[in-house]
């Protein structure tokens, strides 16, 4: 028997790559669009597992067109963007891929801490803007710190949030982190300073990286309110997810110098609107802003290795699967049980 897997995603993951993964019995049904509307009704229906690596949403009315699917799978690790409830009614499990780029995201997190503190960017504009003559200049450094012994808060200490953390630990940095579904003992066995609520993080550490999935709870975490609760020239990171960050709050944070430096590898809206103040800001290189915001887009995850990492996984998650072995990450069990007790 052989299985179909639709994958709308041949603008970034070349056919080759699929052929190289060597799984017999699978037919993929690689198919470039900008959006899953694109996809034709009998395509859709006639898939045994959707596999989306970008392209989305994979929301209510597509799940609907999903007549044999058993499987779907978002090729990476948000899946705010599929739509649990809706594949759960219609008994679809769904599943991420979460272990590809665990390393790059805290890599990057990493590298935009150090921008900061060494003023890594700033230094390379001046001398170019300037001229070697008043560009090459130390003292142009006003962002810089030390950071060993210095305290970072980290929110979220999954998978990622703990990569950094050991990173930081490495550099002799002080970790503390807010993370309420950290089983107790967590912050124990890693080593860092646990606080039991945001305000105390954001009141304790002035270095501050997001690590969070998006959701409900986390939509506009980091706003007015937490702002206000930061300690005066925080540096914040944010490599989680865009509306995990309220740019609104963030602009006001920065003109109003509560933030002292912002680095952002996801925005709410992406690309983001050139029309919004803060990127508009940025984008006219406005001299109160211009050095104090780094932006890189969505490409915390990015090297060869994990681009390969996330096509082999989630092929042979999906693969294993349909031949009848269990199921790996799956994050709608809960919602299948409960539709299989009704
Ligand atoms: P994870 O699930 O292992 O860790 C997330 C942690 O956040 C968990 O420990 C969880 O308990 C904690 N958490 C959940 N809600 C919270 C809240 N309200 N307050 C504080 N902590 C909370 O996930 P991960 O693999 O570490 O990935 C983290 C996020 O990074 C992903 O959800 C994804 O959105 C993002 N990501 C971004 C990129 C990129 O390229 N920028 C790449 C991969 C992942």
């Amino acid at each position: 028997m052989t299985f179909r897997i639709l994958v709308p995603d041949a603008k970034i993951v070349d056919a080759r790559l699929f052929d190289q993964a060597g799984r017999t019995g699978v037919d993929f049904d690689l198919t470039a669009v900008s959006s899953l509307d694109e996809l034709s009704d009998d395509q859709v229906a006639a898939c045994d597992a959707f596999c989306m690596f970008s392209v989305k949403p994979c929301d209510d009315a597509f799940i609907e067109r999903l007549e044999r699917c058993r499987l779907v799978v978002r090729a990476g690790v948000g899946y705010d963007n599929v739509d649990l409830e809706a594949c759960a009614r219609r008994g679809i499990a769904v599943a991420n891929v979460p272990d590809y780029g665990i390393n790059e995201v805290a890599d990057h997190a990493l590298a935009h801490m150090l921008n900061m503190v060494r003023g890594i960017r700033l230094f390379a504009n001046r001398i170019q803007n300037e001229g070697i003559a008043t560009g090459w200049n130390w003292q142009h450094g006003v962002h810089n710190r030390r950071t060993y012994r210095r305290r970072v808060g980290i929110i979220g200490l999954g998978r990622i949030g703990t990569a950094f953390a050991r990173r930081c630990q490495g550099m002799g940095m002080e970790v503390w982190c807010y993370d309420p579904y950290l089983p107790s003992g967590g912050e124990l066995a890693m080593q860092v300073t646990r606080a039991e609520t945001l305000e105390e993080l954001l009141g304790a550490c002035d270095i501050i990286s997001v690590h969070v999935p998006l959701s409900e709870e986390t939509t506009g975490l980091i706003g007015k309110d937490a702002i206000a609760a930061m300690m005066p020239g925080t540096m914040l990171i944010n490599t989680a997810r865009g509306p995990v960050v309220d740019i609104d709050a963030l602009y006001d944070g920065l003109k109003d110098g509560k933030i002292e430096c912002a680095s952002l590898d996801v925005l709410p809206v992406e690309p983001p609107d050139p029309e919004h103040p803060l990127i508009k800001a940025w984008l006219a290189r406005e001299p109160w802003i211009d050095e104090r915001l780094t932006l890189t887009p969505h490409a915390a995850f990015l090297s060869p290795d994990a681009v390969d990492d996330m096509r082999n996984k989630a092929i042979h998650l999906i693969a294993d699967y349909l031949e009848g072995k269990p199921l790996k990450n799956c994050v709608n069990g809960q919602l299948l049980a409960d539709k299989d007790r009704r």
